[in-house]
Protein backbone atom coordinates (compact mmCIF):
# COMPACT_ATOMS: atom_id res chain seq x y z
CA UNK A 1 0.00 0.00 0.00
CA UNK A 2 1.28 3.63 -0.97
CA UNK A 3 -0.11 6.78 1.01
CA UNK A 4 -1.48 7.74 -2.50
CA UNK A 5 -3.93 5.10 -2.34
CA UNK A 6 -5.66 6.03 0.73
CA UNK A 7 -7.79 8.88 -0.93
CA UNK A 8 -8.99 6.19 -3.35
CA UNK A 9 -9.44 3.55 -0.58
CA UNK A 10 -11.75 6.30 1.20
CA UNK A 11 -13.18 7.83 -1.23
CA UNK A 12 -14.36 4.17 -2.75
CA UNK A 13 -15.49 3.16 1.12
CA UNK A 14 -17.98 5.73 1.04
CA UNK A 15 -19.45 5.09 -2.57
CA UNK A 16 -20.28 1.86 -1.25
CA UNK A 17 -21.18 2.13 2.03
CA UNK A 18 -18.54 0.54 3.49
CA UNK A 19 -17.00 0.94 7.23
CA UNK A 20 -12.95 1.17 7.39
CA UNK A 21 -10.83 -0.37 10.26
CA UNK A 22 -7.52 1.30 10.14
CA UNK A 23 -4.72 -0.69 12.14
CA UNK A 24 -1.15 0.39 12.38
CA UNK A 25 0.49 -1.84 14.99
CA UNK A 26 -2.88 -3.71 15.76
CA UNK A 27 -2.52 -3.38 19.63
CA UNK A 28 -5.97 -2.29 20.30
CA UNK A 29 -7.30 -3.42 23.73
CA UNK A 30 -10.61 -4.26 22.17
CA UNK A 31 -9.68 -5.53 18.76
CA UNK A 32 -11.23 -2.55 17.22
CA UNK A 33 -8.65 -1.77 14.34
CA UNK A 34 -10.03 -4.91 12.62
CA UNK A 35 -12.85 -6.39 14.08
CA UNK A 36 -17.05 -5.62 12.89
CA UNK A 37 -20.26 -7.42 12.82
CA UNK A 38 -20.76 -5.73 9.24
CA UNK A 39 -18.82 -5.71 5.88
CA UNK A 40 -15.62 -3.72 6.92
CA UNK A 41 -12.76 -2.13 4.07
CA UNK A 42 -9.63 -3.10 6.40
CA UNK A 43 -6.37 -0.38 5.89
CA UNK A 44 -3.74 -2.44 7.36
CA UNK A 45 -0.32 -0.18 7.56
CA UNK A 46 1.96 -2.65 8.38
CA UNK A 47 3.92 -1.45 4.78
CA UNK A 48 3.93 2.28 5.64
CA UNK A 49 6.76 2.85 7.72
CA UNK A 50 9.13 4.86 7.01
CA UNK A 51 11.22 7.28 9.67
CA UNK A 52 13.13 9.90 8.79
CA UNK A 53 15.06 12.05 11.29
CA UNK A 54 16.37 15.69 11.47
CA UNK A 55 19.24 15.48 14.40
CA UNK A 56 19.69 19.46 13.31
CA UNK A 57 16.01 20.36 14.23
CA UNK A 58 15.48 18.00 16.23
CA UNK A 59 12.55 16.20 14.87
CA UNK A 60 11.09 13.42 12.90
CA UNK A 61 8.39 12.10 10.44
CA UNK A 62 7.09 9.08 11.21
CA UNK A 63 4.93 6.90 8.94
CA UNK A 64 1.37 5.75 11.03
CA UNK A 65 2.42 2.06 10.42
CA UNK A 66 5.59 2.06 12.43
CA UNK A 67 6.00 0.70 15.88
CA UNK A 68 7.78 2.67 18.35
CA UNK A 69 10.01 -0.04 18.89
CA UNK A 70 11.16 1.10 14.54
CA UNK A 71 11.10 4.73 16.03
CA UNK A 72 13.39 4.49 18.75
CA UNK A 73 15.71 2.47 16.83
CA UNK A 74 15.72 4.67 14.07
CA UNK A 75 16.48 7.74 15.99
CA UNK A 76 18.89 6.01 18.15
CA UNK A 77 20.42 5.14 14.90
CA UNK A 78 21.40 9.45 14.03
CA UNK A 79 21.74 10.43 17.75
CA UNK A 80 22.09 8.90 20.87
CA UNK A 81 20.56 11.97 22.73
CA UNK A 82 17.67 12.60 21.34
CA UNK A 83 14.68 10.18 22.10
CA UNK A 84 11.01 10.39 22.11
CA UNK A 85 8.29 10.31 24.94
CA UNK A 86 6.46 7.24 24.07
CA UNK A 87 5.56 4.06 25.08
CA UNK A 88 7.04 0.69 26.83
CA UNK A 89 6.10 -2.32 24.51
CA UNK A 90 8.18 -1.91 20.92
CA UNK A 91 5.17 -3.60 19.39
CA UNK A 92 2.74 -0.99 19.70
CA UNK A 93 2.00 1.08 16.66
CA UNK A 94 2.50 4.92 16.26
CA UNK A 95 -1.17 4.96 14.59
CA UNK A 96 -3.12 4.24 17.35
CA UNK A 97 -1.02 4.80 20.01
CA UNK A 98 -0.37 8.87 19.41
CA UNK A 99 -3.67 9.08 18.93
CA UNK A 100 -4.69 7.95 22.08
CA UNK A 101 -1.97 9.58 23.95
CA UNK A 102 0.46 7.78 24.51
CA UNK A 103 3.04 7.80 27.42
CA UNK A 104 5.81 5.61 28.71
CA UNK A 105 8.78 6.50 31.44
CA UNK A 106 9.71 10.31 29.73
CA UNK A 107 5.92 11.25 30.93
CA UNK A 108 6.94 13.18 34.02
CA UNK A 109 10.03 15.21 32.19
CA UNK A 110 8.25 15.52 28.92
CA UNK A 111 4.33 14.88 28.86
CA UNK A 112 2.50 12.26 26.68
CA UNK A 113 3.96 11.59 23.03
CA UNK A 114 0.42 13.35 21.65
CA UNK A 115 1.90 16.60 23.42
CA UNK A 116 5.39 15.91 21.10
CA UNK A 117 3.70 16.01 17.95
CA UNK A 118 3.83 19.08 15.75
CA UNK A 119 2.77 18.03 12.32
CA UNK A 120 0.45 15.18 10.53
CA UNK A 121 -0.14 14.11 7.03
CA UNK A 122 -3.89 12.07 7.12
CA UNK A 123 -6.86 11.89 4.57
CA UNK A 124 -10.20 13.44 5.74
CA UNK A 125 -13.65 12.13 5.72
CA UNK A 126 -13.84 13.77 2.14
CA UNK A 127 -10.61 12.01 0.99
CA UNK A 128 -8.63 15.31 1.21
CA UNK A 129 -4.93 15.10 1.84
CA UNK A 130 -4.53 17.62 4.76
CA UNK A 131 -1.47 18.68 7.22
CA UNK A 132 -1.21 21.24 9.99
CA UNK A 133 -1.90 24.32 7.98
CA UNK A 134 -4.50 22.86 5.80
CA UNK A 135 -6.52 20.77 8.11
CA UNK A 136 -6.32 23.92 10.69
CA UNK A 137 -6.05 23.82 14.61
CA UNK A 138 -9.38 22.35 15.90
CA UNK A 139 -8.93 19.47 13.57
CA UNK A 140 -4.77 19.08 14.88
CA UNK A 141 -6.50 19.46 18.48
CA UNK A 142 -8.61 16.35 18.02
CA UNK A 143 -6.37 14.10 16.31
CA UNK A 144 -3.66 14.34 19.25
CA UNK A 145 -5.07 12.46 22.02
CA UNK A 146 -8.74 12.10 20.75
CA UNK A 147 -8.75 8.33 19.83
CA UNK A 148 -8.33 8.01 16.04
CA UNK A 149 -10.91 8.62 13.79
CA UNK A 150 -11.17 11.82 12.84
CA UNK A 151 -9.50 10.40 9.33
CA UNK A 152 -6.74 8.42 8.60
CA UNK A 153 -3.48 9.20 9.71
CA UNK A 154 -0.08 8.86 7.24
CA UNK A 155 1.93 10.28 9.03
CA UNK A 156 3.00 11.83 12.46
CA UNK A 157 6.28 15.04 12.52
CA UNK A 158 7.03 14.28 16.14
CA UNK A 159 9.69 16.96 18.52
CA UNK A 160 12.35 14.91 19.41
CA UNK A 161 13.34 15.60 23.10
CA UNK A 162 16.43 15.73 24.61
CA UNK A 163 18.08 12.94 27.12
CA UNK A 164 21.46 12.61 28.37
CA UNK A 165 24.32 10.26 27.62
CA UNK A 166 23.36 7.77 30.41
CA UNK A 167 20.68 7.26 32.25
CA UNK A 168 20.24 5.13 35.42
CA UNK A 169 18.08 1.72 35.85
CA UNK A 170 17.26 -0.59 38.93
CA UNK A 171 14.24 -2.75 40.21
CA UNK A 172 13.77 -3.37 44.09
CA UNK A 173 10.95 -5.68 44.84
CA UNK A 174 9.94 -5.63 47.78
CA UNK A 175 6.65 -8.53 49.44
CA UNK A 176 4.80 -8.47 52.32
CA UNK A 177 7.06 -9.28 54.73
CA UNK A 178 9.43 -6.92 53.69
CA UNK A 179 7.30 -4.13 54.33
CA UNK A 180 5.77 -3.58 50.94
CA UNK A 181 2.41 -2.14 52.04
CA UNK A 182 4.16 0.60 54.04
CA UNK A 183 6.67 1.68 51.30
CA UNK A 184 3.53 1.40 48.06
CA UNK A 185 1.86 3.23 50.81
CA UNK A 186 4.37 6.23 51.17
CA UNK A 187 5.30 6.00 47.09
CA UNK A 188 1.87 7.27 46.83
CA UNK A 189 2.95 10.68 48.53
CA UNK A 190 6.00 11.20 46.63
CA UNK A 191 6.69 9.33 43.11
CA UNK A 192 4.55 12.58 41.70
CA UNK A 193 6.83 15.09 43.59
CA UNK A 194 10.13 13.78 42.61
CA UNK A 195 12.08 15.46 40.58
CA UNK A 196 10.55 15.38 36.95
CA UNK A 197 14.17 13.60 36.24
CA UNK A 198 12.92 10.69 37.76
CA UNK A 199 9.98 7.93 37.39
CA UNK A 200 9.29 5.15 39.51
CA UNK A 201 6.53 3.15 38.29
CA UNK A 202 5.36 -0.36 40.73
CA UNK A 203 4.17 -3.22 39.05
CA UNK A 204 1.75 -5.37 41.78
CA UNK A 205 1.42 -9.00 41.18
CA UNK A 206 1.58 -12.34 43.05
CA UNK A 207 4.48 -14.27 43.72
CA UNK A 208 5.73 -17.59 45.43
CA UNK A 209 8.40 -16.31 48.18
CA UNK A 210 11.68 -16.90 48.31
CA UNK A 211 12.04 -17.96 51.08
CA UNK A 212 8.99 -20.28 52.43
CA UNK A 213 7.86 -21.14 48.53
CA UNK A 214 4.77 -19.40 50.18
CA UNK A 215 2.09 -17.25 47.79
CA UNK A 216 3.10 -13.51 48.64
CA UNK A 217 2.29 -10.19 46.96
CA UNK A 218 5.33 -8.33 45.09
CA UNK A 219 5.75 -4.76 44.18
CA UNK A 220 8.34 -4.56 41.83
CA UNK A 221 9.95 -0.79 41.65
CA UNK A 222 11.45 0.10 38.19
CA UNK A 223 12.69 3.71 37.58
CA UNK A 224 14.35 5.93 34.62
CA UNK A 225 16.26 8.20 36.25
CA UNK A 226 17.66 10.98 33.59
CA UNK A 227 21.03 11.13 35.17
CA UNK A 228 24.10 9.01 36.56
CA UNK A 229 24.08 7.08 39.62
CA UNK A 230 25.99 9.39 41.56
CA UNK A 231 23.08 12.04 41.44
CA UNK A 232 20.46 9.60 41.61
CA UNK A 233 21.34 8.00 44.97
CA UNK A 234 21.44 11.36 46.91
CA UNK A 235 18.03 12.42 45.38
CA UNK A 236 16.99 9.20 46.57
CA UNK A 237 18.03 9.62 49.99
CA UNK A 238 16.37 12.66 50.55
CA UNK A 239 12.75 11.73 48.49
CA UNK A 240 12.16 8.07 49.06
CA UNK A 241 14.86 6.47 51.36
CA UNK A 242 12.23 3.99 52.59
CA UNK A 243 13.18 2.15 49.36
CA UNK A 244 16.53 1.65 50.56
CA UNK A 245 17.81 2.05 47.41
CA UNK A 246 21.89 0.81 47.10
CA UNK A 247 24.81 1.73 44.51
CA UNK A 248 24.99 -2.24 43.76
CA UNK A 249 21.05 -1.71 42.83
CA UNK A 250 21.43 0.33 39.78
CA UNK A 251 22.88 0.05 36.30
CA UNK A 252 23.86 2.93 33.98
CA UNK A 253 23.08 2.46 30.78
CA UNK A 254 22.60 4.89 27.38
CA UNK A 255 18.51 5.62 26.72
CA UNK A 256 18.07 3.19 24.10
CA UNK A 257 19.41 0.37 25.99
CA UNK A 258 17.11 1.42 28.75
CA UNK A 259 14.17 1.29 26.12
CA UNK A 260 15.43 -2.48 26.04
CA UNK A 261 15.85 -3.58 29.78
CA UNK A 262 12.11 -1.89 30.17
CA UNK A 263 10.87 -4.35 27.41
CA UNK A 264 12.53 -7.11 28.96
CA UNK A 265 15.34 -7.77 26.15
CA UNK A 266 19.10 -7.96 26.90
CA UNK A 267 20.08 -4.69 26.37
CA UNK A 268 22.71 -5.68 23.72
CA UNK A 269 19.89 -6.60 21.22
CA UNK A 270 19.07 -3.46 19.69
CA UNK A 271 18.01 -5.31 16.55
CA UNK A 272 14.94 -6.53 18.39
CA UNK A 273 13.04 -3.06 18.13
CA UNK A 274 12.68 -3.92 14.49
CA UNK A 275 10.65 -6.90 15.15
CA UNK A 276 7.15 -6.09 14.86
CA UNK A 277 6.12 -9.49 16.75
CA UNK A 278 4.19 -9.64 20.08
CA UNK A 279 6.86 -12.05 22.09
CA UNK A 280 4.41 -12.80 24.43
CA UNK A 281 0.63 -13.57 23.19
CA UNK A 282 -1.97 -14.47 25.58
CA UNK A 283 -5.29 -13.37 26.50
CA UNK A 284 -6.03 -10.63 28.24
CA UNK A 285 -8.24 -7.88 29.80
CA UNK A 286 -7.22 -4.69 31.32
CA UNK A 287 -9.29 -1.92 32.82
CA UNK A 288 -7.97 1.78 33.97
CA UNK A 289 -8.36 4.26 37.31
CA UNK A 290 -6.87 7.65 38.13
CA UNK A 291 -5.97 8.20 41.81
CA UNK A 292 -6.45 11.34 43.22
CA UNK A 293 -5.79 10.37 47.05
CA UNK A 294 -3.67 7.91 48.40
CA UNK A 295 -5.77 4.72 49.17
CA UNK A 296 -5.32 3.92 52.47
CA UNK A 297 -3.05 1.05 54.13
CA UNK A 298 -6.06 -0.85 54.66
CA UNK A 299 -7.64 -0.56 51.02
CA UNK A 300 -4.00 -1.62 49.84
CA UNK A 301 -4.71 -5.03 51.92
CA UNK A 302 -8.05 -5.34 50.63
CA UNK A 303 -6.52 -5.68 46.73
CA UNK A 304 -3.20 -7.96 48.15
CA UNK A 305 -6.28 -9.78 49.21
CA UNK A 306 -8.41 -10.12 46.00
CA UNK A 307 -4.86 -11.18 44.31
CA UNK A 308 -4.98 -14.02 46.05
CA UNK A 309 -7.90 -15.35 44.71
CA UNK A 310 -7.51 -18.39 42.18
CA UNK A 311 -8.39 -16.34 39.01
CA UNK A 312 -5.81 -13.61 40.19
CA UNK A 313 -2.41 -15.95 39.12
CA UNK A 314 -1.30 -13.88 36.10
CA UNK A 315 -3.12 -10.70 37.19
CA UNK A 316 -1.03 -7.15 37.64
CA UNK A 317 -1.56 -3.59 38.79
CA UNK A 318 0.66 -1.52 37.21
CA UNK A 319 1.00 2.25 39.17
CA UNK A 320 2.07 5.35 37.08
CA UNK A 321 3.00 8.05 38.58
CA UNK A 322 2.21 11.69 37.72
CA UNK A 323 3.23 14.84 38.42
CA UNK A 324 6.03 16.75 36.57
CA UNK A 325 5.07 17.79 32.90
CA UNK A 326 2.33 15.62 32.96
CA UNK A 327 1.35 18.92 36.06
CA UNK A 328 2.14 21.23 34.12
CA UNK A 329 0.02 20.65 30.97
CA UNK A 330 -3.37 22.06 30.87
CA UNK A 331 -6.43 19.48 30.65
CA UNK A 332 -7.88 21.05 27.70
CA UNK A 333 -4.01 21.52 25.73
CA UNK A 334 -4.88 17.97 23.77
CA UNK A 335 -7.92 16.17 24.15
CA UNK A 336 -5.94 14.01 26.89
CA UNK A 337 -7.27 15.63 29.66
CA UNK A 338 -5.95 13.61 32.58
CA UNK A 339 -3.74 15.95 34.09
CA UNK A 340 -2.44 17.98 37.28
CA UNK A 341 -5.43 16.19 39.76
CA UNK A 342 -4.00 12.99 39.58
CA UNK A 343 -1.45 11.52 41.68
CA UNK A 344 -1.03 8.32 39.45
CA UNK A 345 -2.70 5.87 37.01
CA UNK A 346 -3.74 2.29 37.44
CA UNK A 347 -3.74 -0.11 34.68
CA UNK A 348 -5.45 -3.30 35.74
CA UNK A 349 -4.65 -6.48 33.97
CA UNK A 350 -4.85 -10.28 34.58
CA UNK A 351 -4.07 -12.69 31.88
CA UNK A 352 -4.88 -16.37 30.89
CA UNK A 353 -3.91 -19.24 28.28
CA UNK A 354 -7.32 -20.96 28.64
CA UNK A 355 -9.45 -21.47 25.07
CA UNK A 356 -12.53 -21.99 26.98
CA UNK A 357 -15.08 -19.18 26.95
CA UNK A 358 -16.00 -20.45 30.50
CA UNK A 359 -12.36 -20.14 31.92
CA UNK A 360 -12.12 -16.55 30.27
CA UNK A 361 -15.29 -15.56 31.79
CA UNK A 362 -13.84 -16.42 35.17
CA UNK A 363 -10.86 -14.20 34.95
CA UNK A 364 -13.28 -11.28 33.03
CA UNK A 365 -15.48 -11.54 36.54
CA UNK A 366 -12.50 -11.58 38.58
CA UNK A 367 -10.99 -8.47 37.14
CA UNK A 368 -14.72 -6.59 37.04
CA UNK A 369 -14.20 -7.64 40.82
CA UNK A 370 -11.40 -5.99 41.35
CA UNK A 371 -12.52 -2.68 39.46
CA UNK A 372 -15.97 -2.78 41.41
CA UNK A 373 -13.63 -3.04 45.30
CA UNK A 374 -11.65 -0.12 43.62
CA UNK A 375 -14.43 2.32 43.46
CA UNK A 376 -14.01 3.94 46.67
CA UNK A 377 -10.16 5.02 45.92
CA UNK A 378 -10.55 6.43 42.66
CA UNK A 379 -11.41 9.58 40.68
CA UNK A 380 -15.40 10.45 40.20
CA UNK A 381 -17.33 12.21 38.48
CA UNK A 382 -16.68 10.78 36.04
CA UNK A 383 -14.37 7.64 37.00
CA UNK A 384 -12.07 8.53 34.57
CA UNK A 385 -10.09 5.87 31.85
CA UNK A 386 -7.48 6.03 29.41
CA UNK A 387 -8.70 5.69 25.81
CA UNK A 388 -5.64 3.58 24.69
CA UNK A 389 -6.81 0.99 27.02
CA UNK A 390 -10.06 0.69 25.38
CA UNK A 391 -12.41 -1.08 27.69
CA UNK A 392 -16.02 -1.97 26.57
CA UNK A 393 -17.27 -2.08 29.60
CA UNK A 394 -17.34 1.37 30.41
CA UNK A 395 -19.76 1.76 27.33
CA UNK A 396 -20.37 1.43 24.10
CA UNK A 397 -22.18 2.72 20.78
CA UNK A 398 -25.60 1.74 20.07
CA UNK A 399 -25.49 -1.45 17.94
CA UNK A 400 -24.68 -0.52 14.40
CA UNK A 401 -26.42 -3.55 11.73
CA UNK A 402 -30.47 -2.48 11.93
CA UNK A 403 -30.32 0.78 13.78
CA UNK A 404 -27.17 2.17 11.63
CA UNK A 405 -25.64 2.59 14.89
CA UNK A 406 -26.73 6.52 15.29
CA UNK A 407 -25.68 6.51 18.86
CA UNK A 408 -26.96 9.16 20.91
CA UNK A 409 -24.80 12.56 22.20
CA UNK A 410 -26.25 10.91 25.26
CA UNK A 411 -25.28 7.52 25.27
CA UNK A 412 -21.89 8.63 24.00
CA UNK A 413 -21.30 10.58 26.68
CA UNK A 414 -21.21 7.11 29.12
CA UNK A 415 -17.81 6.41 27.76
CA UNK A 416 -17.01 9.90 26.47
CA UNK A 417 -16.53 11.92 29.31
CA UNK A 418 -14.66 8.84 31.33
CA UNK A 419 -12.22 9.14 28.31
CA UNK A 420 -12.31 12.80 27.65
CA UNK A 421 -14.19 14.63 30.66
CA UNK A 422 -14.57 18.03 29.11
CA UNK A 423 -13.06 17.87 26.27
CA UNK A 424 -15.76 15.53 25.08
CA UNK A 425 -18.18 17.93 24.02
CA UNK A 426 -15.43 19.55 21.85
CA UNK A 427 -14.48 16.38 19.81
CA UNK A 428 -18.59 15.90 19.42
CA UNK A 429 -18.47 19.45 17.94
CA UNK A 430 -15.82 18.87 15.63
CA UNK A 431 -17.25 15.76 14.52
CA UNK A 432 -20.85 17.33 14.04
CA UNK A 433 -18.89 20.18 11.61
CA UNK A 434 -17.75 17.08 9.54
CA UNK A 435 -21.43 15.39 9.47
CA UNK A 436 -22.81 18.35 7.41
CA UNK A 437 -20.50 17.17 4.91
CA UNK A 438 -21.19 13.54 4.81
CA UNK A 439 -23.75 12.73 7.49
CA UNK A 440 -24.58 9.05 6.66
CA UNK A 441 -21.09 8.04 6.17
CA UNK A 442 -19.69 9.96 9.18
CA UNK A 443 -21.77 8.02 11.32
CA UNK A 444 -19.97 4.89 10.12
CA UNK A 445 -17.03 6.25 10.05
CA UNK A 446 -17.59 7.71 13.76
CA UNK A 447 -18.19 4.24 15.07
CA UNK A 448 -14.24 3.71 15.53
CA UNK A 449 -13.53 6.58 17.46
CA UNK A 450 -16.77 6.38 19.26
CA UNK A 451 -15.08 3.62 21.32
CA UNK A 452 -17.00 0.69 21.55
CA UNK A 453 -17.72 -0.26 18.26
CA UNK A 454 -20.25 -3.05 18.32
CA UNK A 455 -21.56 -3.47 21.53
CA UNK A 456 -23.29 -7.36 20.80
CA UNK A 457 -20.19 -9.03 19.93
CA UNK A 458 -18.00 -7.25 23.03
CA UNK A 459 -17.83 -10.60 25.30
CA UNK A 460 -16.45 -12.53 21.97
CA UNK A 461 -13.97 -9.87 21.21
CA UNK A 462 -12.83 -9.74 25.01
CA UNK A 463 -12.77 -13.07 25.39
CA UNK A 464 -11.01 -14.33 21.80
CA UNK A 465 -8.53 -11.02 21.99
CA UNK A 466 -5.09 -11.77 21.59
CA UNK A 467 -2.17 -9.35 22.30
CA UNK A 468 -1.30 -9.65 18.27
CA UNK A 469 1.59 -11.63 17.45
CA UNK A 470 2.07 -9.30 14.19
CA UNK A 471 0.22 -7.01 12.37
CA UNK A 472 0.94 -8.21 9.38
CA UNK A 473 -1.77 -10.51 9.08
CA UNK A 474 -4.88 -8.79 7.85
CA UNK A 475 -7.17 -11.74 10.02
CA UNK A 476 -4.95 -12.35 13.39
CA UNK A 477 -5.87 -15.09 15.03
CA UNK A 478 -8.83 -14.81 17.36
C1 LIG B 1 1.56 -5.10 24.77
C2 LIG B 1 1.02 -3.70 24.85
C3 LIG B 1 1.78 -2.71 25.47
C4 LIG B 1 1.29 -1.39 25.56
N1 LIG B 1 2.06 -0.44 26.17
C5 LIG B 1 1.61 0.83 26.24
C6 LIG B 1 2.40 1.86 26.85
O1 LIG B 1 3.51 1.63 27.33
N2 LIG B 1 1.88 3.12 26.88
C7 LIG B 1 0.65 3.42 26.37
O2 LIG B 1 0.26 4.59 26.40
N3 LIG B 1 -0.11 2.47 25.79
C8 LIG B 1 0.33 1.19 25.71
N4 LIG B 1 -0.45 0.24 25.12
C9 LIG B 1 -1.76 0.61 24.58
C10 LIG B 1 -1.60 1.15 23.16
O3 LIG B 1 -1.13 2.48 23.21
C11 LIG B 1 -2.97 1.14 22.44
O4 LIG B 1 -3.49 -0.16 22.41
C12 LIG B 1 -2.86 1.74 21.04
O5 LIG B 1 -4.14 2.08 20.57
C13 LIG B 1 -2.22 0.74 20.09
O6 LIG B 1 -1.99 1.32 18.85
P1 LIG B 1 -1.78 0.35 17.59
O7 LIG B 1 -1.57 1.21 16.42
O8 LIG B 1 -0.74 -0.67 17.93
O9 LIG B 1 -3.16 -0.42 17.57
P2 LIG B 1 -4.27 -0.61 16.42
O10 LIG B 1 -5.08 -1.76 16.93
O11 LIG B 1 -3.65 -0.73 15.07
O12 LIG B 1 -5.09 0.74 16.51
C14 LIG B 1 -5.70 1.19 17.68
C15 LIG B 1 -6.80 2.22 17.32
O13 LIG B 1 -6.21 3.26 16.55
C16 LIG B 1 -6.81 3.30 15.24
N5 LIG B 1 -5.74 3.56 14.27
C17 LIG B 1 -4.61 2.83 14.07
N6 LIG B 1 -3.87 3.37 13.11
C18 LIG B 1 -4.54 4.46 12.66
C19 LIG B 1 -4.28 5.42 11.65
N7 LIG B 1 -3.18 5.36 10.88
N8 LIG B 1 -5.19 6.41 11.45
C20 LIG B 1 -6.32 6.45 12.20
N9 LIG B 1 -6.62 5.57 13.17
C21 LIG B 1 -5.74 4.58 13.40
C22 LIG B 1 -7.45 1.94 15.06
O14 LIG B 1 -8.50 1.96 14.12
C23 LIG B 1 -7.92 1.62 16.46
O15 LIG B 1 -9.12 2.29 16.74
C24 LIG B 1 0.02 -1.07 25.02
C25 LIG B 1 -0.74 -2.08 24.39
C26 LIG B 1 -0.26 -3.36 24.31
C27 LIG B 1 -1.10 -4.43 23.65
Amino acid sequence: MHESQIRSVTYCAKENGLQIRVRSGGHDYEGLSYTSEVPFLSLDFFNLRQISVDVENKTAWVQAGSTIGEQYYRIAEKSQTLGFPAGVCPTVGVGGHFSGGGYGALLRKYGLAADNIIDARMVDVNGRLLNRNSMGEDLFWAIRGGGASFGVILAWKIQLVDLPEKVTLFTINKTLDQNETNIVHRWQYVAHKFDKDLYISILIRRVNSSQDGERTIQASFTPLFLGGVDTLLPLMQRSFPELGLQREDCTEMSWIESILYWAGFPIESRDVLLNRTQPNVRYFKAKSDYVQIPISKNGLEGIWKLFFEDEAEEAQMLLVPYGGRMHEISEFEIPFPHRAVNLYKIQHLVFWDEEEIEASQNYINWIRKLYSYMTPYISRFPRAAYINYRDLDIGVNDKGVNDKGNTSYAKASIWGIKYFKNNFNRLVQREKEKQIVTCEWWRKWVVGWTGGKWGGRRECIITHLRMLASSSSPHPTA
